[in-house]
């Protein structure tokens, strides 16, 4: 296993690093500052589309089906690429990675389970230059986040569409995005059976209420509560198929989906991590702390962990590229690397002292932000769950 990133993903690297610093940070202490995310009109968002990104990794090409071989380092969809410049991204501003224009959340189950219309209709406008464009995911509800079995949005046939009620939450982009995917259920009675996947657009009647959620930190990108009441969804905009609810399409296709995120949010974590430990390190330096045994051993710790961290993500990623199964490891990544950076912002907190309760400082601002790392797609908590209950053998999903 080589996970020598190659030279395209070294360039790709370069090009974020610069944009982190000169755009990416500035734009996140911002709307820290002001407390809102950065609203879609804003020159940034302009900007990242005139370089070039906000665009799909969906090339138009079939999607590989089971031993296809390792994906291209330069394709659109390697993992480890990805993966790399996510963390990279995030070491300047994880809430501005995350707001930066694009299908987001929404793509992975639109590839794992659309139809190439499909596919054609949704992905093909975020490969146009012309504006930013935005894509959501939302399966969480006021009721239901970990236990995403619970969900109540309901989806009822009506002729040749489908009507959906109810309530979701926390989903990133979603007042700005041109479609969301919204999970909803045909069939409470069945569980995770009866979930399916519909492609909401904007302005369909029914579809409102949009509401930013007030968070403690990762500001810059906005995470939006809607509503759905008797929202009509054309059977064309049912993704996996209009045959009644299977667990392919249901529940499952959300979770391929998690799957191919997970690494990378763990990734997002590790770059997070990073800047902390950089800043810290600055701190000390500055405020000659460096003399201090504990400190070096509290710093040294902390690079180490990262380092591990990574290499897990690194690993879940290189299984993806290599479409081998990678749950177990995926799981592992998202687990750790949350926690570490957390205990990294922790540890700065402590060398800034009253520093850190003044606010203003990247330091407390990262300390913030990194919280909701353990939370977002599954928490540490559910994943740890999850692990241990295929590690004695009971079936990973208990339903
Ligand atoms: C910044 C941010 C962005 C988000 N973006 C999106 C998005 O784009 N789309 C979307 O759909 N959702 C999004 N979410 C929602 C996120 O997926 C949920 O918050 C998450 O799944 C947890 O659900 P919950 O908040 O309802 O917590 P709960 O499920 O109520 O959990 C509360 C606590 O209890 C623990 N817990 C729950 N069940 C168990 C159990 N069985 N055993 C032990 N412990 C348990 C959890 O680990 C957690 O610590 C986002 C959340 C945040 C904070």
């Amino acid at each position: 296993m080589d996970l020598t990133p190659g030279e395209p993903t070294r360039e790709r690297l370069g090009q974020a690093r610069a944009l982190g610093r000169e755009l990416v940070r500035p734009v996140g202490l911002e709307a820290d500052r002001l407390g809102r995310p950065t609203p879609p009109g804003h020159p940034f968002f302009a900007r990242l589309v005139e370089l070039g990104l906000g665009g799909t990794r969906w090339t138009g090409e079939p999607e590989p089906e089971g031993d296809a071989g390792p994906a291209k380092e330069r394709g659109p969809g390697n993992a480890r690429a990805t993966l790399c410049v996510a963390e990279e991204l995030s070491y300047w501003d994880r809430g501005v990675a995350v707001s930066f224009p694009g299908p987001g959340l929404g793509e992975p189950p639109i590839l794992s389970l659309g139809s190439d219309g499909q596919r054609e209709r949704f992905l093909a406008p975020f490969r146009k230059r012309d504006r930013p464009r935005w894509g959501a995911f939302a399966m969480t509800e006021p009721g239901a986040g970990s236990d995403v079995a619970g969900i109540r949005t309901s989806a009822r046939r009506d002729g040749d569409d489908w009507i959906l009620d109810g309530d979701k939450s926390f989903a990133a982009n979603a007042s700005r995005a041109d479609w969301i995917v919204v999970f909803a259920t045909v069939d409470p009675s069945r569980g995770r059976e009866g979930h399916r996947a519909f492609v909401v657009e904007r302005g369909t009647p029914g579809l409102g209420d949009f509401k930013i959620e007030r968070k403690m930190g990762l500001k810059a990108y906005e995470s939006t509560s809607f509503t759905l009441r008797q929202c009509r969804v054309p059977g064309a905009n049912l993704l996996g198929g209009r045959e009644p609810a299977t667990r392919r399409a249901g529940f499952k296709g959300a979770m391929k989906s998690f799957n191919a995120t997970l690494p990378t949010i763990a990734a997002m974590a590790v770059g997070m991590g990073r800047a902390a430990l950089d800043e810290s390190l600055a701190f000390a330096r500055a405020e000659g702390l460096l003399g201090d045994v504990r400190v070096r051993d509290g710093l040294e710790r902390i690079r180490r962990r990262l380092r591990v961290a990574r290499l897990l993500c690194w690993r879940a990623a290189w299984l993806a590229d290599h479409r081998q199964p990678n749950v177990t490891e995926a799981s592992m990544s998202k687990a750790l690397a949350p926690l570490v950076t957390f205990e990294a912002a922790a540890f700065g907190m402590e060398l800034l002292g009253a520093v850190g309760g003044r606010g203003d400082h990247l330091i407390e601002k990262l300390f913030r932000d990194a919280k909701a790392m353990d939370i977002v797609e599954g928490t540490g908590q559910i994943q740890r769950l999850l692990m241990a209950r295929k590690l004695v053998g009971l079936p990973r999903d208990p339903s």
